[in-house]
């Protein structure tokens, strides 16, 4: 054996299974971003070895641009000039405008229409985009599987691969890859300060005799709540979210 097969040999062991398909075949080849590399995450990152690429490159790519392309998302994104992974500033394209920030700071806003779509306020500029696609549920559907995603990912980081390999989250491996049917919802709100950041805060709740992590996802102001478990508000939840204007989506 040479010492390359022996250090390959000691890689296969120490990679997988793969956090979402459990398998250890591989290739392992690629870290995987928490938060997409395009959102300008270079913090939240697992190391190699713990999503196998066929997952990587596949189900969670997919997911990402879904997360990407979500219209707030996509908005802040080309205002705030934040670089897609190839270092290009994005342009958000909605049916009625269109906004880049240009290389020299200035945000540019391209309306082709005869409709008003913005309008100066106190606060600053109000726009008012017409949605490119239509938020449907099994849209919903797959934007909370990319937050289903980066949730699993963060207690990855958190509490270790013993604990989110764990049983009581094989369902929602199952829900990340799209392979089983599921109802939820996420809170949305606007909230804190635009900026180009992304974070995250959760904490363990227990409800109907349960645990679940419930989290607050912060992308450059723009807030999502979930939780992995339950995906289910309970009244109480709902009715303080809807009091603080959060809108709730459900699916
Ligand atoms: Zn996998």
């Amino acid at each position: 054996m040479t010492m390359v097969g022996g250090s390959t040999q000691l890689e296969a062991l120490l990679w997988g299974p793969c956090l979402f398909c459990k398998t250890t075949e591989g290739p392992f080849s690629a870290a995987e971003h928490v938060f997409p590399e395009s959102l300008g995450n270079k913090v939240y990152i697992l190391p190699k070895g713990v999503v196998c690429d066929p997952c990587n490159h596949g189900v969670l790519a997919g997911l990402d641009a879904e997360l990407l392309g979500f219209d707030p998302v996509m908005m802040l994104r080309a205002t705030l000039g934040i670089r897609t992974k190839a270092g290009k500033l994005p342009e958000a394209k909605f049916p009625n405008l269109r906004v880049r920030r240009r290389e020299d700071g200035v945000v540019t806003i391209h309306a082709p229409g005869r409709h008003k779509v913005a309008r100066l306020r106190p606060d600053g500029l109000e726009m008012t985009p017409r949605g490119t696609k239509k938020l449907t549920v099994d849209r919903c559907r797959r934007l909370a599987r990319a937050f289903y995603k980066i949730g699993l990912e963060l207690l990855y980081l958190q509490r270790g691969q013993a604990f989110v390999l764990g049983a009581q989250f094989d369902e929602l491996r199952e829900i990340v890859r799209g392979r089983v049917p599921f109802h939820g919802y996420l809170l949305v709100a606007f909230g804190g300060d635009i900026r180009s950041q992304v974070g995250a805060r959760w904490e363990e709740m227990t409800g109907h005799g349960h645990v679940t992590t419930f989290f607050d996802v912060d992308i450059c102001s723009f807030r999502v709540m979930f939780d992995l478990e339950w995906h289910h508000l309970l009244p109480p939840m709902r009715e303080e979210a809807e009091r603080q204007g959060w809108s709730v989506l459900e699916f």
